[in-house]
């Protein structure tokens, strides 16, 4: 008798994403360049995986924001602390690489601190993915519900 599957990671492979918080992340990385925008999405998590609901766009305080992001701290805490208040988690991160690709950076992953999905907008190609970071494991974005 076999037991049921262990996943290698306690990262679930799937975060669901309503189109309107894809609209208001890409309105964001837009405002944002040249300079790499930096937001917290919180949810809640089911089996089917991930689920957003509300996206808390961040300050990037980076020494050179056109190059890197670095959430201002006490926004992050704030967006966290809003989360715990309305009874969700911290479900993804978020940032954008206006000349792109949608694949970390060396600095991306070195300063990857949370163990949740990662999502890259690249605003050249359009594209938005993401990643369990270090490891750099894609995460499957489904859209919806809305
Ligand atoms: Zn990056």
């Amino acid at each position: 008798m076999t037991g049921p599957t262990v996943p290698d990671s306690a990262l679930p492979r799937v975060l669901h994403l309503p189109r309107v918080l894809q609209g208001a992340l890409w309105a964001h990385a837009r405002r944002d360049a040249p300079a790499e925008c930096v937001g917290a999405i919180g949810g809640y998590e089911r089996p089917d995986g991930l689920h957003a609901l509300t996206l808390y766009p961040l300050p990037n305080i980076a020494a050179d924001p056109v190059r890197q992001y670095l959430a201002d701290p006490v926004h992050l805490l704030r967006a966290l602390k809003a989360m715990q208040a309305e009874e969700l988690s911290l479900v993804a991160l978020y940032h954008s690489h206006p000349c792109g690709p949608a694949v970390p950076s060396r600095t991306d992953t070195q300063l990857a601190a949370y163990s949740v999905p990662y999502l890259i907008a690249d605003l050249r190609g359009g594209s938005l993915l993401a990643y369990a970071l270090p490891e750099a494991t894609p995460v499957e974005i489904v859209s919806g519900p809305d």
